[in-house]
């Protein structure tokens, strides 16, 4: 089965958080986190349409500035979603900058930025020409843990504490649509951009007695189908990608409980594991997990893969022992 994302840590585990999520099939992706980003191209930047901010901490945002200097002159829409007083955040990074010629740029970027409380989302907007002044009074939205949802994916959160609230994430595809190639070519049909409307079609749960047509070849030739006919015949259905973030939160009961809730059975966690064990005092002062309680928490929620990141630099040179506890902490809890 190809995975339709195909999540990837942008920097090493030493450097800054940033979990870079592309879309197979098409140019697109979404980010969580925005550490120090200069080693994704800026091809991948443009990619991005949701980036979702676990805390303000200089670590996790400080690509911000990155991005914003590719898409600013674009044709663009941003979402853009953090926790508390993250409108405020991002009004002090846009106020750092002079926006005098911005009004002469043709094309329209907007950001839409979305904070995060207990029981409402906020929304403010803002548009490059107005040299990023407020386009509106902040929106306010109910929120029951969904923060985007598409047709063929949602992204969760939950408010973790870190000393200040700090956002986990959990993108969770719907479902899995598998082509089979051999029953495509049986059918005289060759693979092309229909699969992608083929797809979209059972995502938006089209009919499955409604037509679908496909264009046959190059010359335009069209074939119509019955869609749940299609469907049985070249695609297999089974359980969508769940992918999971957690980055700086303190281990407490409240924590562990809203993270498992959040990343149970994930295909794939990236959890920070920033301290050994024998530090786990520094840990606890500091608001993070050392790396046997990460893997803990991973063995817990019973997630198929798991990718430890944000060692302190403390441990340069030590990579090795902080991934052989996560991992020895994960596999032990799994087999209880
Ligand atoms: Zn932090
Ligand atoms: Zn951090």
């Amino acid at each position: 089965m190809r995975p339709s994302f195909l999540p990837r840590l942008v920097n090493g585990p030493f450097d800054d958080p940033s979990l870079f999520i592309p879309f197979l099939f098409e140019k697109r992706a979404v980010i969580f986190d925005l550490g120090d980003i200069f080693s994704l191209s800026a091809r991948d930047i443009l990619k991005i349409s949701h980036i979702f901010i676990t805390h303000t901490h200089m670590d996790h945002f400080i690509g911000f500035d990155r991005l914003l200097r590719l898409v600013l002159g674009r044709d663009q829409d941003l979402y853009i979603y953090g926790p508390e007083n993250f409108i405020r955040n991002v009004e002090g990074k846009l106020s750092g900058y002079s926006w005098n010629l911005v009004k002469n740029y043709t094309n329209l970027l907007a950001l839409h930025v979305t904070e995060v409380h207990d029981d409402h989302l906020m929304t403010k907007e803002y548009v490059c020409q107005n040299g990023f002044l407020p386009a509106s009074k902040a929106v306010k939205h109910s929120f029951n843990g969904t923060l985007l949802k598409e047709p063929s994916f949602s992204v969760f959160t939950r408010i973790l504490d870190h000393s200040i609230p700090c956002l986990g994430f959990t993108l969770k595809e719907r479902f899995h649509v598998n082509i089979i190639k051999n029953a495509v070519s049986e059918l005289g049909l060759e693979i092309g951009p229909w699969l992608k409307e083929f797809k979209q079609a059972l995502f938006d749960n089209q009919d499955p007695d409604s037509e679908f047509e496909v264009s046959c070849d190059k010359k335009q030739h069209k074939k119509k189908f019955v869609i749940g006919d299609l469907t049985k015949k070249i695609a297999r259905i089974s359980p969508g990608q769940k992918i999971s973030y957690i980055a700086d939160v303190v281990y407490t009961e409240s924590n562990i409980e809203k993270i498992v809730e959040l990343v149970k059975d994930s295909d794939h966690l990236f959890i920070e594991a920033s301290f050994l064990e024998k530090d786990k005092d520094i840990a606890e002062k500091k608001c993070h997990l050392t790396a046997r309680q990460a893997g803990l928490i991973a063995g817990k929620a019973k997630v198929k893969q798991l990718t430890p990141f944000h060692y302190s630099p403390r441990y340069q040179g030590e990579g090795h022992i902080l991934e052989k506890e996560i991992m020895d902490a994960y596999y032990d809890t799994l087999k209880r």
